[in-house]
């Protein structure tokens, strides 16, 4: 079984993927550390995120890197956002992709083109969405929660602007596959949240098994 988790930053995917994996018991791979990965490669090499031919040269890494707490950080994230953007990184990175979602006993995906673009056919699709606000409070919650200094506003400044690049870009742009069952978390706690998706693919499962015939 594969399943599919799309969304913007800080929508709470991250901890429903975690969550879904855990409960059906399937390989969880967070896609967006590879982009991460790329960002810190080419800045690293003193390249420029925004220039193709830079950040296709960051595509070379050690799979180790992507254990690294550095990738977490919003910087990179934020050059991981303007890596993702270039068709021959988004290319370069699919193999990887496909292959963790097709093996053996199925996975759990999280990202921002999965049920569009890697996994077109899998078996359940959530897209989890929040309001622009609540995703900044949560992640300004955690930076405070780690002792890193922040400023709110700065945080829903670079939360909207990813979401621009990532909503815009031509290549795989951020959008709800049009099978993707909806996940509004803005008014959620996460632990309703991930009832919900359970709730979700366990809906999605059972529907398909019923269409099959007997
Ligand atoms: O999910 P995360 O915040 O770690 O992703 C970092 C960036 O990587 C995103 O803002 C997005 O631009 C890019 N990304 C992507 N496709 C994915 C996963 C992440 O373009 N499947």
């Amino acid at each position: 079984m594969i399943i599919a988790v799309d969304g913007p930053t800080a929508s709470g995917k991250g901890s429903i993927s975690r969550q879904l994996a855990k409960h059906f018991q399937l390989p969880l791979m967070d896609t967006g550390l590879l982009y991460r990965a790329v960002g810190w490669m080419v800045v690293q090499m003193g390249g420029d995120p925004d220039k193709e031919e830079d950040a296709l040269k960051g595509c070379i890494f050690d799979g180790g890197l992507l254990d690294d707490p550095v990738l977490r950080s919003e910087g990179i994230g934020g050059y991981a956002s303007k890596v993702s953007v270039h068709p021959a990184v988004r290319m370069a990175l699919d193999k990887r992709q496909r292959d963790f979602a097709y093996q053996t006993g199925g996975a759990v995906l999280d990202g921002r083109d999965i049920g569009t673009v890697i996994a077109p056919d899998a078996d359940a699709k959530l897209f989890v969405t929040a309001s622009a606000d609540a995703r900044a409070v949560r992640r300004f919650d955690e930076m405070i929660g780690r002792g890193e200094m922040v400023n709110f506003d700065d945080i829903l400044a670079d939360i909207l602007k990813r979401d621009e690049r990532d909503s815009n870009r031509s290549t795989a742009p951020l959008k709800p596959a049009e099978d993707a069952d909806l996940l509004d978390t803005t008014d959620l706690t996460i632990g309703d949240a991930v009832q919900r998706a359970i709730a979700m693919v366990n809906a999605k499962i059972s529907g398909r098994h019923n269409k099959d015939p007997a």
